[in-house]
């Protein structure tokens, strides 16, 4: 017996990417209507000791080509940074590139 693929909203123009996870509405408003996967909780602590909790996803606008990887907090307003794939890989090896100069100066 053949599965049917699941509904998509009418202004929904493709299937959704393999990583997202969001149930998509036909309701949906226009600024809404993106892919998303699944987000990375990471603890971390800030400037002051604070400790603090970002999370990492990837998105994507329907009607847009280019995927953006999220870091940052959870609150409307919170620290955040949104970049392109590429900038998180050069950003991913600095922090390695920093992280691992500091390692090395302390020991
Ligand atoms: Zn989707």
């Amino acid at each position: 017996m053949d599965r049917e693929p699941p509904a998509r909203p009418s202004w929904q123009a493709a299937p959704c990417p393999p990583w997202c996870v969001v149930t998509h509405r036909e309701d949906d408003p226009p600024a809404d209507r993106r892919h998303e996967s699944a987000a990375q909780s990471l603890p971390v602590t800030l400037a002051g000791d604070s400790p603090a909790e970002l999370f990492v996803a990837l998105s994507r606008l329907e009607h847009e080509p280019v995927e953006w990887v999220f870091v940052g907090q959870a609150e409307i307003g919170g620290q955040h940074l949104h970049v392109s794939r590429e900038s998180a890989h050069r950003l991913a090896q600095a922090l390695l590139d920093l992280s691992g100069a500091s390692i090395h100066r302390d020991l």
